[in-house]
C-alpha cells in the first residue's frame, strides 16, 4: 500500500499500514550510506570499561579527538576502575584535554570508575549479562549518564542491540524526515530501531554518524556527493 502524503515519520505513526512507503524508503537510503561508510567497530580490540571511557571521551567531539584523549589516557594510566578511581583529577584532565570537555569528562570518568568498582565489583561483565532494559535502568540511575550514553553502553560495551542517537543521527532523522522537527531522543531511537533489524543496528549507528560527520555535516552539508541526494527531502539541501 502506498501512501503518497507521508512526510513525516513519527514513531508513534509508525505501522505498515500508515508507513510502509516511508519503511522502505529509509532502509534504502541506509542501505546506500551503508556502502560507502561501512561502519567498522574500531572500538572491538578494548576491554568493556576502555570502551566505557571511550564513550565518555567521545560525546561532542570527533573520532581523531577521542582516539588522541583515549591514548594520552592509556599511556599514563593502567586503564581499569581500580586506578581511575584514585587517579589525580588534574592528570586526567590533562591526558583528555584533545578530546574536549575535560573538566566535565575527567570527574565522569573518575565518577564511573568509583561506582563501577563500588557496585558491580570493578567488572562490567555482570552489568552487562542482565537483561538490556534492566542495564539501561542501571545505568540511567548513574550521574551524568543520560539516555543516549546508556544506549551507547549497551550497543559499545555490551554488544547488544540498541540504537544510540547523537547529534548527527538526530539532525539526519530531521533532515530525511524520519521524525518531526522537534522530536526528543526516544522518538527518534524508536523510530530508527521500528527500521533497522536487529543484527544490523550497530552497523548503521556507526554508519550514519560517520555519514554525518563526513557528508550531511551540520553547516555546509555536502550535498553534492551525497550518495542519497535524489532520496532526501530536506527543502535546505544544496546542489552546489
Ligand atoms: S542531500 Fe544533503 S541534506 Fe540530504 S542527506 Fe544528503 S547531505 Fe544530507
Amino acid at each position: 500500500m502506498a501512501i503518497a502524503s507521508v512526510h513525516y515519520l513519527n514513531w508513534g505513526e509508525w505501522c505498515p499500514q500508515k508507513g510502509i512507503m516511508g519503511v522502505n524508503s529509509i532502509s534504502h537510503r541506509i542501505d546506500t550510506i551503508l556502502k560507502v561508510f561501512p561502519g567498522r567497530r574500531w572500538y572491538k580490540a578494548l576491554t568493556p570499561f576502555e570502551r566505557l571511557i571511550s564513550t565518555v571521551l567521545s560525546q561532542n567531539t570527533s573520532r581523531e579527538a577521542t582516539i588522541k584523549g583515549f591514548e594520552n589516557l592509556r599511556k599514563r594510566f593502567k586503564l581499569i576502575p581500580e586506578v581511575l578511581a584514585d587517579a589525580e583529577l588534574e592528570e586526567i584532565k590533562q591526558c583528555i584535554k584533545p578530546s574536549g570537555l575535560y573538566n566535565t569528562k575527567a570527574p565522569r570518568i573518575m565518577e564511573l570508575a568509583r561506582i563501577i568498582l563500588k557496585e558491580y565489583g570493578g567488572d562490567l561483565n555482570s552489568l552487562s549479562r542482565l537483561p538490556p532494559e534492566q542495564t539501561r535502568e542501571r545505568l540511567l540511575k548513574i550521574p551524568g549518564v543520560g539516555f543516549k550514553t546508556a544506549d551507547v553502553f549497551l550497543s559499545v560495551v555490551c554488544e547488544r542491540e540498541s540504537f544510540p542517537v547523537d547529534t548527527h543521527i538526530s539532525r539526519i532523522a530531521k533532515r530525511w524526515k524520519v521524525v518531526r522537527e522537534n522530536a526528543g531522543y526516544e522518538q527518534i531511537r524508536a523510530a530508527f530501531e521500528a527500521v533497522i533489524p536487529p543484527g544490523k543496528r550497530q552497523r548503521v549507528h556507526l554508519s550514519l554518524i560517520e555519514f554525518g560527520r563526513e557528508i550531511c555535516s551540520a553547516r555546509r552539508p555536502r550535498c553534492a556527493n551525497c550518495p542519497v541526494y535524489e532520496e532526501c527531502e530536506w527543502e535546505g539541501k544544496r546542489q552546489g
